[in-house]
This record gives C-alpha cells, structure tokens and sequence, in this order.
C-alpha cells in the first residue's frame, strides 16, 4: 500500500504546486473514517482508495482529482456527509464526490435494467465532471485487480458490467491502458478457458518463432536508421482478449489470426510519421485495407496515428502504427492527457458530444434495455469520418449510411431526410459511407422517418429515432395506404367508392371506425377484394382477379410449351400467352438482367429488373408475381437502357458524348438534364441497345473519356 509521503510526492513530482496540505488530510480522513473496515481480501479498507489514487498519480492528475479519489468511498461507506466534505476540501472535490456517491448506491443492485440505469447516472455524472468518470475507472480498476477474492457470482457480474460499460467508456476516452487491463481481468473470469488456451497458444508460438518479435524489431529500427529517420520501434502481441473478439467477429480460428503483432514506430514529429510511411510501404507489401490515417482525420477521442498492415520482415503479416511522442501520450492515456494538473478547470460538457449523444438516445428509449442495446453496439463499433459541406467532421459507426450521418447533425434533420449527395452525387439514402465523405443532407418538410431505414440505419440514435417515430405514426401510415388501395381497386372496377358503403360493413371486419378498415387493409391483415366483397356482395370477379388466380395454375413448362406450339416469337419465358406485357420505366430492364414480372391492375405485366427498388410495393402481395426469364429471342431486337450521366460543363462536351455513345452503335432516344452547376451537367440519357452487354461497353467507354466524371445506369 502506498504510504502518505509517497503519495504526496508522487503529485508533487507532477505537480510542484499541488496542495500538500489538503492531500495530507485527505489521506487522513480516509483512513480515520473507514478505521477498522475490511475488504474482501482481508486488508484494511482504506487501502483501497489509497490504491485508486494511486493508480490516478499514473495520469498526473490534479489535486482535486486525487483527493476525490481518497475520499471517493467515505460518505458512501462511513458516517461522513457532503457537507462535511465540502467544508473540508471545498466544492470542487464535494461535488465529485457527490457524483461518484449517486453512482455507488444504485450500482449494488444487479439485472440489466439496473444496469442500464446505472449507465444513466452515470453519464449524467460525468456530464457535469469528466473527472467523476476518470476516479470511476481507476476505482473498477483497482476492484478488478482485487476481484479474486469475491464470491464467483458476484465475480462474473462485475465482470459482464465492465466489459459491457466500463472498459467501452475507458477506450472511449481515450484510456488504452486502463481498458486493456479491464478487458483482459474481465476476458479471464468470464471465459476462463479460452482465456487460457489462447495464453497458452501464444506461449507456443513464441517459442517455435525463436523470439520473432526482437527480430522485427530490429530489422524495422534498421529500416528507419538507413533512411534517417530518428524513430523508436516497439512491438507486441496482442491482447489474449482483443484476439478472442477478433476471432468472434470474423469467425476465424486462432490459427488463421495471422497479424497477431503489432509493432509501433515512434517519432519527433508529423513530417517523419510520413516519411517513415514511406519507407514501410516502399519495402514491404501493404494489405489492402488495412491503412488508416487518423493523423489527418483524428478519432472524435483525440486519438492519432498512423496504423498499417503489411507483409513485414521475416514474411510475417504485421500491424505497424506510426505516431509521434505526443500523439503516444495521448493514445496511452487519453482524456486524462489533456487533463494535467495545470488546466484545472472543467472540461466543459460541449467537448464530449458523444456523452450527450448518449443521453439523448436514452431519452428515446422505451425500455433500459434498448437502451443498453443501442448504446452497447454505439461504443464497440469501429468508426468512419465523414465531413459535412462546411468541413465539420462527424464520426459515425462503420457500415453508417446518410441517415446516420443526418442523425448525428441533429434529429431534426435526420427526420426529414429526404437524399444526400455524397462527393457531390446523388447516391441512396442506404449507401455505406466511407472514411472522408463529404455528405451533404437533402431534406424536405414533407419527409417522415420510414420503417425502410431501420433496416438499415446503424447508429443507435438513429435507431431509437426512427423506432420512436414509427410507433407514433405506423397506424396513420397504414390509414392512408389502406384508403389508397381500396380507392384504386373501386376504381379499376368501375365501381362507385364511398365512405357510405363502408359504414355499413364495419362489423364484417370488427372495425369501429372507417379509419380501422383501412388501417387493416394497409396493415395487410384484410385484402381490398374483401372488402370490395362486402360492400358489393353481387359483384362477380372481375378478369383481373382471375388472371391473378389463373397464374397459380399453369406451370412453367406448359407455358413455355404453348408459347412454342404457336410459333410466336418468344421474348420472355414465363409469360401467360396473349397477356399485354411493357418494360418498367423505373429500371429499365434489358435483355442480360435478371427480370421479375408483375401483374398490373389493367396494363398486363410490367417487367422489372430483380433489384429494382419499385418491387419493394409489392412484397406482400406474392400472387402478383411472375417468374420470367429473358428468351432468346429477346436478343435480336433494341431496348431502351438509361444511364446517368455527370458531364463536365465546357464546349463540345456534349458531342463528345454522343459521339461516344454512336461509335458503340447506341442511339440516343431522350436526353434529360437533371441538374446543372457551373462545373458540370446532370444528365439521364434514354439509349437504345441490344443488351445488358453493350449498354456496359457504352459505360465502360464513356468512364475512359475525360469529359465524363460519373456515369452508371440509372435507378429509381
Ligand atoms: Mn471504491
């Protein structure tokens, strides 16, 4: 255990001008009031935030965090109040303490709604004190450290908490040590087995490599010398826990982990971080993939470096992460880094977004445990950086698309949503970002959260928002698609469509209201025939409605048979013989694509490409589906294909398109500029081909051609 003067002279050896005084009686006070007190373990209680104060000494923290630290158990535990604390050590070190007391009392109750709710408070303590979190850390650290020595229940509970919560926030905040030794203490109680065979796997390699990692050492510091770089080289194997999740997540075995070292370059300054790149990825392979630049664009904890993963020496697989001595500093002890004992003002809450991110999804929740669920998959994700138009970054979830991104800006705007451009493009709102972006928000008034983007969407804000929404507004949303649908069939079927005839059929469909038949129409639970049904009990079927049904009756083969007996040209296999049949204007469909037709409400059989988005109407509604394929001789005549089109703005672009397009024997049918800038036209160009094929020799060629920055076909 650490004894008074160490301890002093461990903050004064940071800190000259640390308040000795109130440390002493700090330390004092401790010890007084938890008197005879004992831990688990059998040692005296006090020693245990003595030990959390130490362990804060490691990140120079301030006096007032120290002294905290020493009191951090005393109004929990002993007879000792805030006021007290407060009169004896001032504000600063009563109002920490205050918070890390709020949190103590409701984190002895177990389940995952306590949880949650202890989550809750304690962001909302850190909020105010990012140091309330800092002590909290050190404290489970120390707790963990000691676990042994609980029952194993217990054991296993505070174990789940800190992978769950704390070793999370540790990474969060930038503390790497901290949330290694949390990961690694946890990983060994709460899967003691593959804990230790994984130990014991790397004890064997380490012997049959011959000590490879000195090895790599050396050869990466000789690397550098030749080119005169001043660098200090360091390497490790990773973490038995950062391996066991690496083979969760890409379900490999041990074995295939090939990069289990990873090696670190440090240097003066950012200059020689590129330079010693240089040098790495001049001599050895780069894996593709696996080079990441957060010195350029920081993660949103403050973490820099440089990280990439090549074929090393010694044909070994490696991570090397290059960075100066600051940037190391700030990597190994994050927040706590920028928090030294000069700058002994609050951070301000404003610098910590993600911690009021946190709190607003935990006011959407329902429950606590959406909660957790959303919050637990928002800090294990990996992260992508995207900027916005004014060049603000916004880290997001890696796979995160627009709506995320809109999310993140504000709910607000992510409720309104209605596109995005992406480097300048249109591109759907289910596109998966990548690192550097720029996205830029389209959004409109008119525009709801949509059940469609929860599919999607990965961001745990996102996701409660969208829910949130969802929940309020499905049934209006069903009440309008079940009007619509009844509106149309009535209509299709020359019959009169009133509000009046469907008064008289409520009790059919255990409705009370005219609003609840057309909510259970749109909600799919009662089909629009049936109700058609009830109010005109003498109407007969109409063709369509036996077109649908005769579908369902012929197979495959008998159609394809009959269409050959007749000797009529066979365009599309599946087809009924004589059914009117059109290529959708929404994808344009050409022979070579996989195609699906859909029965039409009177205009025979429309034919869609298999990824158009339109499909998605008709998911519920199987018996309108037709499984049709492209015959041969589908190939012999043209077909209209529609290609987007960025074209840059200057003389004689257009022609060169054209062009283009004629010398790939195209022809153009329909020319349609969509937007237009000072730099560059948008355009969707109709063109006559004979197949997928050459539609993609036209792409293919126009791509080479320097006057086309953006060309692909073009959906809905
Ligand atoms: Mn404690």
């Amino acid at each position: 255990m650490l004894r008074q003067y160490e301890l002093v002279e461990l903050v004064k050896s940071y800190d000259p001008d640390a308040d000795e005084d109130a440390l002493n009686r700090a330390y004092v006070f401790a010890m007084k009031k938890h008197g005879a007190q004992l831990r688990e373990s059998g040692d005296p209680y006090y020693s245990h935030p003595i030990e959390v104060a130490g362990i804060l000494t490691k990140f120079k923290l301030d006096s007032a965090s120290i002294i905290a630290a020493l009191l951090h158990d005393t109004v929990e535990d002993t007879d000792t109040t805030v006021e007290e604390v407060r009169q004896l050590f001032g504000d600063q070190v009563a109002s920490i303490v205050d918070g890390l007391t709020k949190l103590a009392m409701i984190e002895q109750k177990s389940g995952n709604s306590k949880q949650a709710e202890n989550f809750r408070k304690l962001l909302l303590a850190m909020s105010e004190d990012i140091r309330v979190l800092l002590i909290k850390l050190a404290d489970r650290l120390h707790n963990m450290r000691t676990l042994h020595f609980c029952k194993p229940e217990k054991r296993m509970r505070i174990s789940k908490e800190t992978l769950d919560i704390y070793a999370p926030l540790a990474e969060r905040i930038g503390m790497q040590e901290v949330k290694s030794e949390l990961e690694e203490i946890a990983f060994s109680e709460l899967h003691k087995e593959a804990h230790d065979s994984i130990v014991a796997r790397l004890n064997f390699l380490r012997e049959q490599g011959s000590n490879i990692v000195p090895k790599i050492i050396r050869q990466l510091e000789k690397d550098m010398k030749d080119n005169g770089i001043k660098a200090s080289v360091s390497g490790r194997e990773k973490t038995p826990y950062s391996i066991w999740r690496k083979m969760q997540q890409k379900n490999a075995s041990f074995e295939q982990l090939s990069d289990i070292m990873a090696f670190r370059i440090i240097v003066d300054d950012i200059g020689s971080c590129y330079q010693a790149l240089g040098v790495i990825h001049s001599k050895y392979h780069m894996i593709p993939r696996r080079f990441k630049d957060y010195i350029s664009t920081p993660k949103p904890n403050g973490y820099k470096s440089i990280h990439t993963g090549v074929i090393g020496p010694e044909n070994t697989r490696i991570e090397i992460q290059i960075r100066t001595t600051e940037m190391h500093e700030i990597a190994e002890k994050g927040v706590a880094a920028h928090w030294a004992y000069k700058q002994g003002q609050r951070v301000e809450g404003k610098n910590f977004r993600w911690i009021r991110e946190l709190l607003e999804i935990l006011e959407q929740a329902q429950n606590p445990e959406e909660f957790l669920e959303n919050t637990k998959l928002e800090m294990y994700n990996d992260q992508v950086f995207c900027f916005t138009p004014k060049g603000d970054l916004i880290g997001l979830p890696i796979n995160s698309t627009p709506v995320d991104f809109a999310y993140a800006i504000h709910s607000s705007v992510g409720d309104s949503c209605v596109g995005a451009k992406i480097n300048g493009e249109i591109r759907p709102l289910r596109t998966i970002l990548q690192n550097g972006d720029q996205v830029e928000v389209l959004t409109s008034k008119a525009q709801h959260p949509s059940t469609e983007w929860e599919r999607f969407v990965v961001t745990g804000k996102a996701k409660a928002a969208i829910r949130r929404y969802v929940r309020a507004h499905k049934r209006d949303q069903f009440i309008t698609l079940g009007q619509e649908i009844l509106e149309r069939l009535f209509k299709s079927e020359n019959l009169e469509f009133s509000e009046k005839g469907l008064i008289n059929v409520l009790q059919n469909f255990e409705a009370d209201s005219i609003d609840d038949v057309y909510a259970k129409v749109g909600e799919g639970l009662v089909t629009g025939w049936d109700v058609l049904k009830a109010v005109y009990p003498a109407y007969k079927q109409s063709k369509l409605e036996k077109v649908v049904k005769a579908i369902k009756v012929p197979s495959l083969k008998k159609v394809l048979k009959k269409g050959k007996d007749k000797g009529e040209p066979l365009k599309i296999k599946g087809l009924i013989p004589g059914m009117a049949v059109h290529y959708a204007g929404c994808c344009h469909p050409l022979p070579g694509d996989r195609i699906v037709g859909i029965v039409t409400t009177g205009k025979g059989v429309a034919v869609h490409t298999i990824d158009c988005k339109l499909l998605e109407k008709f998911a519920n509604e199987p018996e309108r589906w037709l499984d049709i394929a492209w015959g041969d001789d589908a190939y012999g005549e043209t077909h209209v294909g529609r290609l987007k089109i960025m074209l840059s703005n200057e003389p004689g672009a257009l022609g060169d398109l054209s062009n283009l397009i004629a010398r790939c024997n195209g022809n153009i049918s329909n020319l349609n500029i969509v937007y237009r800038t000072v730099s560059y036209f948008e355009l969707l160009v109709d063109i006559e081909v004979k197949d997928i094929k050459q539609l993609s020799e036209i792409i293919d060629v126009l791509k080479a051609s320097k006057v086309v920055s953006y060309v692909a076909r073009a959906a809905q």
